[in-house]
């Protein structure tokens, strides 16, 4: 078939779209495929909306902290039908911006479910369209058969577009996800119990901060519910009722399911063309975005590597680069930083101290644990803590670990740092800004301890 394009992209989300328009601004011809909505996961259903959500739910703590700063606060209630409008409109807006980007980036869109015919050619429908390369960008979608009967709870694209809240909600998982749903939809008044597998919340995060977060998250009033993630999941009346492993049975109106998310990868056509997809359906591909089938390349949740937005655009525009550009782009996955939007929320970059450990790395741990100057005004109880993991061989920082207001917007700026390989020396040169709780990681002076391999 001759190329009408140069590039097919499957997928408008994140990384197709940030794919599709450094492609074109290369000069390359450009198609974009979408089956649902302009921005994909992130924008609709996913990073965005659920940040809308945390900051509704931070204003009900700000209405209690405002009284312990000299405000008399009057009878408030929160009304979630307000804030799904809001939302609704928030992302159509957003949707158009994305769909303004692609159409004055000169990509063209074609709306509908892609399917991969043959390695050169796309199908949307009745049409089919012929390219050089075509970029598998399909992102991942919440698993829904990790439990007998799962399938029968909400996903987080279904709770993101509730109308009303429940009263009281299961969430089943321990991962990020689930962690964030459930501090937020604590603080909008709703019960929340979390069942997870493990014995704390957040595996692959570090210890220290499972066991705060756990902590926070029973402040805020969430059941707990460790090694309790249910083994059965039945109808029972209106409600679903979850069977523990240990035989108890607990019955719920809502229940969250938050356990893992797969790529959207099934019924693709992948296979048509040679390619063997991964054990949950992953595409597989070298560090360039390359699949082993010569022009059909993969980027993002559909790889399931780093699964998170600004990894899915680097790779895009990677790849972009590689292909139509004038350099070949690797991109280099050593350092992600990644936030949960909890409450408090957590920001990390770097190994955890049991990774640096098994890694073999002689470490000094920097520690910080204190009551926030705001919280001590009013009596507030919360806290944050820092953790620093520096290299005893080279002195350089390996690791940030951050529970505490703004975690996510100190660990980015400080992740710059850590990108340049700064040394703990320059860490305690650099001068702090005060007051602030960020100045903390530049004024960690003594190691709470030195762990590891001998020097
Ligand atoms: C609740 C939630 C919260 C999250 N929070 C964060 C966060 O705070 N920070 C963060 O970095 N990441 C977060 N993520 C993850 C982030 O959303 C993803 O990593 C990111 O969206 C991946 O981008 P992508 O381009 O690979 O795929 P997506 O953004 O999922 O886009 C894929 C697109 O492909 C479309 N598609 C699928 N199949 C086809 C087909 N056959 N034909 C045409 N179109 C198709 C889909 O409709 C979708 O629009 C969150 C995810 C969820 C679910």
């Amino acid at each position: 078939m001759s190329s009408d394009f140069d590039l097919i992209v499957l997928g408008a989300g994140s990384g197709g779209v940030a794919a599709s328009r450094r492609a074109a601004a290369h000069g390359a011809r450009v198609a974009i495929v979408e089956g649902s909505r302009v921005g994909g996961t992130c924008v609709i259903r996913g990073c965005v909306p659920k940040k809308l959500m945390m900051y509704a739910a931070q204003y009900g703590d700000a209405l209690q902290e405002a009284q312990g700063y000299g405000w008399s606060v009057g009878a408030s209630r929160f009304e979630m039908p307000r804030w799904a409008a809001a939302k609704a409109a928030e992302t159509a807006r957003l949707e158009g911006v994305y769909r303004k980007l692609l159409a004055d980036g000169g990509v063209e869109l074609f709306e509908g479910w892609g399917r991969v015919a043959g390695p050169n050619c796309v199908t949307v429908g009745e049409r089919s369209l012929g390219a050089r390369h075509i970029l598998v960008a399909t992102g991942a979608a919440p698993v829904r058969d990790s439990i007998p009967g799962i399938e029968l709870a909400a996903t987080s694209d279904d709770l993101l577009d509730l109308a009303t809240l429940p009263e009281r909600a299961a969430i089943v998982g321990g991962g990020y996800i689930a962690v964030e749903f459930a501090a937020i939809l604590a603080r909008l008044g709703v019960a929340v119990s979390l069942f997870y597998r493990d014995r704390l919340p957040l595996r692959g995060f570090d210890e220290d901060l499972r066991t705060r977060a756990a902590l926070a998250l029973q402040t805020a009033g969430v059941a707990l519910h460790p090694g309790g993630a249910p083994r059965l999941v039945q109808p029972r009346g209106t409600q679903l009722r979850l069977t523990l492993p240990d035989g108890s049975e607990h019955d719920f109106a809502f229940v969250l399911n938050a356990t893992g998310r797969r790529p959207n990868t099934r019924g693709l056509g992948l296979e048509s063309v040679g390619l063997t997809l991964g054990a949950k359906g992953a595409v597989p591909v070298d560090a360039r975005g390359h699949t082993p089938v010569a022009g059909v390349h993969a980027i993002g949740d559909a790889t399931d590597r780093r699964n998170l937005t600004p990894v899915a655009i680097a790779e895009g525009r990677a790849l972009a680069d590689t292909l139509f550009g004038s350099e070949v782009s690797e991109l280099d996955l050593e350092l992600v930083a990644s936030a949960v939007f909890m409450i408090p929320p957590i920001a990390t970059i770097g190994p955890t101290e049991s990774e640096a450990l098994a890694a073999g790395h002689a470490l000094k741990v920097y520690e910080s644990d204190f009551r926030p100057m705001k919280q001590a005004f009013f009596g507030g109880a919360e806290r944050s803590y820092m953790k620093l993991l520096v290299d005893a061989a080279t002195e350089r920082v390996l690791a940030l670990h951050m529970i505490g207001a703004d975690a996510p917007e100190i660990v980015q700026s400080l992740a710059v740092a850590l990108t340049c390989g700064a040394t703990k020396a320059q860490f305690d040169r650099t001068l702090a800004v005060h007051p602030t709780a960020a100045e903390e990681f530049v004024l960690m002076r003594t190691p709470a301890r030195v762990v590891g391999a001998s020097l």
